[in-house]
């Protein structure tokens, strides 16, 4: 390929280099997108991004970003059939045992498949006359200048493509370490959390009537019960269910009669008795997820010019607390930003600005896993203090709407942890807790109102009918009181406790 001046080159067209491109094209004159997949036409399942079968949640605070580096990107999404939602009213939340109030002001989602939001991202970008994406291309290696302080282009399996700018999305299994080995510079630090997280996904057809409002149903782990759960409405009118487990003991079963077990130990009796009337649209899938990792490249002293990465390349969170797309959202705006600034000290610039996004993101994820008893790590005098806090405001968040909003806020990206310590905030959650305790839901009192629902559902003669395939759950679910076998619905209950 010819030399180029003010050219920069993307690795990697998932998400986050999607977006990195969005963000340079302002700056560049060409935009050239490597990937190393021959990509299936937009809004396909890749093999690249294995993850894409599961539930994702884009946060509102992630969405309000890519609508930055491109507008009316939101509306195009529900154009085509994407599920806008109210993030309070719409969103059944229950975060370690508490379901927040339903009542508080709050921010809108949109539902919809990985596949369907990547292939929109990619949409956008393929029609911007600047940039150009070159699939089935992978990239070997970084090609310095002669001093080896900047970069002058990538390594293609044939050829160098120069460049001004290399932005690095090549996701967690990315290379850019040894990439920077190779040329004489220190890896990153890293930081990693073992979780041990393991996902089992099935899209479901669910008849109108059982889950009300709701589009979105989310039922996190808290301690003592390691799993949890993600209904989440698509854009095609199914549902997509994903079932997430810590540990090799909570990990979820793939067959029928496992994966509908293991539901009914984690969902609302509503949910399983929709998911129990309702269709099993293909087989499950599952996905492992060992560490939420960090590679810290703001603390690298030296590091070449024109030269930057993001997405899971730096950070992958645990996925349950679906920051991914979002954060990768943030920092393509960060990088725009630190662009419009010039080429001068660009690592230094945007690694700050990326270091604070991702610092939110990661307290976030590792402060709530921390929570956990079931996960193995250190917990600080500070992680301890701040989980307990945490607690404290989701149980005052289960019934006062001014702390479901500030907290929501939070947990969307949308504003910062330090809104968690204003006065007006921290004196509601104070003076609940200590107010003496009230008839509403606590952790425990939910779970057993959850037990009781449930088995209220299995007595109940009027209860749905079951169409998963061949389920004894299913047969117990659909046999006349008294006449069913006995197992099902007896198994389900004693998985429910
Ligand atoms: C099970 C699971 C569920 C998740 N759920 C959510 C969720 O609910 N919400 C959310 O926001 N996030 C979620 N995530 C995270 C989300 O999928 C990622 O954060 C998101 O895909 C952005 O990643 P990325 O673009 O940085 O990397 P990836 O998506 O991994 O993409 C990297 C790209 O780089 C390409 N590539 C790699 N090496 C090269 C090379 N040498 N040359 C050329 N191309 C290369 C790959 O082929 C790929 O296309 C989840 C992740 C997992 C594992």
């Amino acid at each position: 390929m010819t030399d180029n001046t003010n050219h920069a080159v993307v690795v990697g067209a998932s998400v986050a280099g999607l977006l990195a491109a969005a963000a340079v094209s302002d700056h560049f004159d060409r935009v050239t997108i490597l990937e190393r997949e021959v990509l299936p036409p937009p809004g396909k399942a890749r093999k690249a991004v294995p993850q894409g079968r599961h539930v994702h949640a884009l946060l509102p605070g992630g969405l309000a970003a890519i609508e930055q580096l491109l507008p009316g990107f939101q509306a195009e999404l529900v154009a085509g059939g994407a599920v806008r939602c109210d993030s309070m009213k719409e969103i059944r939340f229950v975060a370690s045992g508490h379901e927040i109030t339903r009542n508080a002001a709050s921010a809108t989602n949109v539902l919809a498949s990985r596949p369907y939001i990547e292939g929109h991202i990619r949409r956008r970008l393929l029609a911007l006359p600047n940039v150009t994406l070159v699939d089935g291309s992978s990239v070997q290696g970084l090609v310095p200048d002669s001093a080896r302080v900047r970069m002058a282009g990538v390594q293609l399996s044939d050829q160098v493509l120069t460049c001004d700018l290399v932005v690095v999305a090549t996701g967690r299994a990315g290379q850019l370490p040894a990439w920077l080995e190779a040329l004489g510079y220190a890896p990153p630090p890293e930081e990693k959390l073992t979780v041990d997280i393991r996902y089992a996904s099935r899209h479901f057809h669910i008849p109108d009537g059982y889950l009300g409002r709701d589009k979105l149903i989310l039922i996190g782990a808290e301690p003592g019960r390691p799993r949890g759960m993600g209904l989440f409405a698509q854009e095609d009118g199914t549902w997509l269910l994903t079932l997430v487990g810590y540990g090799p003991e909570h990990k979820p079963p793939t067959g029928d009669a496992g994966y509908l077990e293991f539901l009914a130990s984690v969902a609302p009796a509503d949910v399983l008795a929709g998911v129990l009337a309702g269709e099993a649209l293909d087989e499950v899938v599952t996905h492992a997820f060992p560490a939420s990792r960090r590679r810290r490249y703001e603390r690298l002293g030296r590091f070449p010019r024109g030269l930057v990465a993001l997405g899971d390349a730096i950070s992958s969170f645990n996925p349950v607390y679906g920051q991914g797309m979002s954060v990768a959202a943030l920092q393509a705006v960060a990088l725009r930003q630190a662009l419009s600034s010039g080429a001068d000290r660009l690592f230094q610039r945007y690694f700050k600005a990326s270091r604070r996004i991702v610092d939110i993101a990661w307290e976030l994820a590792i402060g709530s896993d921390l929570s956990l008893p079931e996960v193995e790590g250190e917990r600080p005098i500070l992680t301890r203090l701040t989980n307990a806090w945490t607690e404290q405001i989701l149980k005052v968040a289960e019934h006062d709407p001014y702390v479901a909003e500030v907290f929501g806020s939070v947990t969307d990206l949308l504003a910062p942890p330090a809104v968690l310590m204003r006065p007006r905030f921290v004196w509601r959650v104070a003076a609940a807790g200590a107010r003496p305790a009230t008839a509403r839901s606590t952790r425990s009192e939910s779970r057993l109102e959850s037990r009781r629902a449930f088995r209220r559902a299995t007595a109940n003669r009027t209860r749905p009918r079951c169409t998963t395939p061949n389920h004894p759950a299913a047969k117990a679910m659909n046999t006349p009181r008294g006449g069913g076998p006995s197992c099902g619905a007896k198994d389900l209950q004693r998985g429910s406790s």
